[in-house]
């Protein structure tokens, strides 16, 4: 039987989703023996107390770093350098210093020169989330079956990337490790540039006239509905990742407007052949996506419908 317990003091950067849900998930699955966290504010901090999901609140960053096993920076990315510089002197020789940032390259070029020689830095990236913000926001079965990504810098020590990856997985994640270069080109298409889309498609949509705005809400389930998740999602978060991945996002934006344009030129041509054949590309792509646990099969996202009574249930 392996040992429960990973980290005997684990500090908590930064009490948000993903903060609050890694304290809840470490907690109900006894990885740590103690959590510490920082909120910044009194109103915050009264509430991390009565959500319960900390054994200790502090208000300072270097405060919650002292002593900890374990330090995860669950900042927003253009952040996180700040707070490394702030954490470095409190840290203990040994611990690890790791984060949950959407961009790694950024995060590892702000955050590594204030780590101290004999702490090891486990860059690591969730791949989990969702609209929402703040301590409220976060719950403990957030990384069940999804995966984490760590970019460990070279010659990271082993046993270092070993003990986040058991942490990460005891959470119920896939822990995959590579480079951060290619964690950010990978991430550009399959998250970044779909927010951009989204925050597009959205954006255009309320600079129509009124009364088309008024007609894109009332018939929003054609489609549209499914953007304005997505572009619900935290200003400052999303501004940090655009500012932070700038080139792989260029690169990524790159190519999709190439291919806009093929799809623009098959409309005004009317080549359904090229429509149609990429079309059923990306049902396929759908199809594999559910098919390995990502996505739910039911109807319309498991949505609840009179017709479909039981596709909404959990
Ligand atoms: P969030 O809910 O807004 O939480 C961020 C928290 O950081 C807030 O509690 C905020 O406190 C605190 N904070 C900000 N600056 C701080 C500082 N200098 N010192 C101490 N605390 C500070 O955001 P989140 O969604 O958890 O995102 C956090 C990180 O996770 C980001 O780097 C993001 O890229 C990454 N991530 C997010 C998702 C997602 O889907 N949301 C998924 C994977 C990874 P205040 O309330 O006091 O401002």
């Amino acid at each position: 039987m392996p040992e429960k317990i990973i980290f005997n003091r684990l500090a908590i950067i930064g009490a948000g989703l993903i903060g609050s849900s890694i304290a809840r998930a470490a907690r109900a699955k006894g990885t740590v023996k103690t959590i510490v966290t920082t909120a910044r504010t009194e109103k915050t901090r009264r509430r991390v107390v009565e959500l319960g999901f900390a054994d200790v609140v502090v208000d300072a960053n270097a405060l919650a770093a002292m002593d900890a096993d374990c330090v995860i920076v669950c900042v927003p990315v253009g952040d996180c350098g700040e707070v490394a510089k702030e954490i470095a002197g409190a840290l203990k020789p040994g611990a690890i210093v790791s984060d949950v940032g959407s961009v790694k390259g950024a995060i590892i070029r702000d955050m590594a020169p204030h780590i101290p020689k004999n702490v090891h830095f486990v860059p690591a990236h969730p791949v989990a989330g969702t609209e929402h913000s703040g301590p409220d926001a976060g719950f403990a079965e957030l990384f069940e079956n999804r995966w984490c990504i760590l970019t460990p810098p070279d010659h990271t020590d082993a046993a270092a990337v070993k003990k986040m990856q058991a942490f990460w997985q005891a959470l119920g994640s896939h822990v995959e490790v590579m480079n951060a270069e290619h964690h950010d080109l990978v991430l550009a298409i399959t998250s970044h540039l779909p927010h951009l889309i989204a925050y597009n498609i959205v954006g255009t949509a309320a600079d129509l006239e009124s009364r088309t705005l008024l007609e894109v809400i009332k018939f929003s389930a054609g489609g549209f509905r499914d953007f304005t998740r997505i572009a619900a999602s935290d200003p400052t978060m999303w501004r940090d990742i655009f500012l932070n991945n700038k080139d792989a996002v260029l690169e990524m934006l790159g190519r999709f407007n190439d291919d806009l344009s093929i799809l623009t030129r098959a409309i005004r041509d009317g080549d359904g052949d090229t429509l149609f054949d990429l079309f059923t590309r990306t049902r396929a792509i759908r199809r594999s996506i559910i098919e390995v646990g990502q996505e739910t099969p039911e109807t319309d996202f498991g949505r609840w419908h009179a017709e479909h009574p039981e596709a909404g249930k959990k």
